[in-house]
């Protein structure tokens, strides 16, 4: 099995350990030794490499991300992500349309 592992620098002193593998039967799987990671909860060290970002990245095979983004398509993973990414672009639509709804309500109070 392919995989490419990270060490990713996070809120700890030690860094992080991202794996990611590459399998013939689900695609792609994604690990992290954060305490979210290891508890298993979606983490923002995971999803930062998925979006090609190597900011964080404190091993040398940063470049690697690109690896890892190849095997992203067509798997699970990009099809739920795309959904998670759908979803917060609504969230923060609904947000902006309530925070004007609510300047709206303040000016007629006064009116
Ligand atoms: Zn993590």
């Amino acid at each position: 099995m392919e995989g490419v592992t990270f060490k990713v620098q996070g809120s700890g002193i030690e860094p992080y350990e991202v794996k990611f593998l590459r399998s013939s039967k689900s695609g792609l799987s994604a690990y992290c030794s954060c305490p979210a990671g290891e508890n298993g909860m979606t983490c923002k060290h995971r999803l930062s490499i998925l979006d090609g970002n190597q900011e964080n990245i404190v091993s040398s095979n940063g470049a690697d991300v690109k690896i890892v983004q190849s095997w992203l398509f067509g798997t699970d993973i990009e099809k739920i992500l795309l959904k998670m990414r759908h979803l917060e672009a609504e969230v923060e639509k609904v947000k902006n349309e309530l925070s004007s709804t609510k300047k709206a309500l303040a000016k007629a109070m006064r009116a």
